[in-house]
């Protein structure tokens, strides 16, 4: 198949019918026709300026919020991490960062330099475009809380600063202008102490640990808690902890979380999903609503 770029100018990564498995918390998923990781952002810039206009475009953190089906995805995945990890103190207290930056690295560096207000950060194992995109959240703390300002790139390569109040921002749910992706944002923390910031740090990922499976592939929560209740409570109520499809598993230390044993498709997580789905609106009425965003086609 021919490339849908043009340019030999490029000094990033392309690989071609790239297994998305290897790029995703589930370790599932089917190869993308193109994988690009940039060498950096003016790199990216061009790489975008030169791409087809009709190319079907995706934007992948680290893959920890994603099912990407068997069989793939027919289009250019754009990964940002490993490459746009620019970060940098901008005043005291005001942090910028490009998207492709580890959330455990924000908290970490926030902490270490005494500021407060992103400890939440530390257990999400994702990217800062991960998180601006689903507003992640944890412990009651949300990533737009602390956002000033964000850069936003559209597919022909053009920059633009845009203000939080651009951007309709909810419960795992961010929406903004239309064809527009993160670049980079702007932080406010805080003053406070490191010693405390980093003490919260290890007492959130202690209570992460003691309550999820952390150490089985995941994608963290499913579903999104309806409002007023919590999905895990809803799941483990329909008697659905333990229930497998394949090589998928709802997990029995977090109801909320459904694990990949060791073989699972794509195919099984997805099935898994929507039997939760169809077994807790029986039972409960209550029509549950996916937070993992699902890309690609069935195999
Ligand atoms: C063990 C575990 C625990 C978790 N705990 C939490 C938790 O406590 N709270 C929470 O909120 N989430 C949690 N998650 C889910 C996940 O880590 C977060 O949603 C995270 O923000 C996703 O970031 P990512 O970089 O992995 O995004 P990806 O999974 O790579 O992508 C998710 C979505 O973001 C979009 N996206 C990525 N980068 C950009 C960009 N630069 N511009 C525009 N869109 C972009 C993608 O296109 C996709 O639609 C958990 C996951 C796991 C595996």
């Amino acid at each position: 198949m021919m490339p849908a770029f043009k340019q030999d100018n490029l000094r990033g990564e392309m690989r071609f019918d790239e297994p998305l498995s290897r790029h995703t918390t589930w370790r599932v998923g089917g190869p993308a026709k193109q994988f690009y990781r940039p060498a950096d952002r003016a790199d990216l810039l061009r790489f975008l300026q030169g791409l087809d206009r009709d190319e079907p475009l995706f934007w992948l953190g680290l893959g920890s919020n994603l099912l990407v089906r068997d069989g793939g995805f027919k289009g250019t995945v754009i990964a940002t991490q490993g490459c746009l990890h620019r970060l940098q103190w901008r005043e005291a207290n005001r942090l910028f960062a490009e998207v492709g930056v580890a959330c455990a690295k924000i908290a970490r560096s926030a902490a270490r330099a005494g500021l407060c207000g992103v400890e939440f950060l530390a257990g999400i194992p994702g990217t800062l475009g991960g998180a601006l995109a689903m507003n992640a959240g944890a412990f009651g703390g949300e990533t737009w809380r602390q956002v000033l300002r964000v850069e936003t790139v559209d597919r022909y390569g053009q920059v633009r600063n845009r203000l939080p109040d651009e951007f309709e921002i909810g419960y795992r749910h961010v929406a903004g202008p239309e064809g527009e992706w993160f670049l980079s944002a702007e932080l406010a923390l805080t003053v406070g102490d490191v010693e405390a910031a980093q003490r919260e740090i290890k007492r959130l990922l202690e209570q992460r640990a003691a309550t999820q499976p952390t150490r089985q592939p995941s994608c963290g929560s499913v579903f999104r808690n309806p409002p007023g209740d919590h999905a895990a409570r809803l799941i483990e109520l329909a008697g659905l902890k333990g229930l497998r499809i394949g090589g998928a598993q709802v997990s029995e230390k977090h109801a909320n979380f459904i694990i990949n044993t060791g073989q699972a498709s794509a195919e099984d997580i997805e099935q898994l999903i929507e039997e939760v789905q169809r077994v807790v609106q029986l039972q409960t009425g209550i029509c549950l609503v996916t937070e993992v965003h699902r890309i690609g086609e069935r195999a």
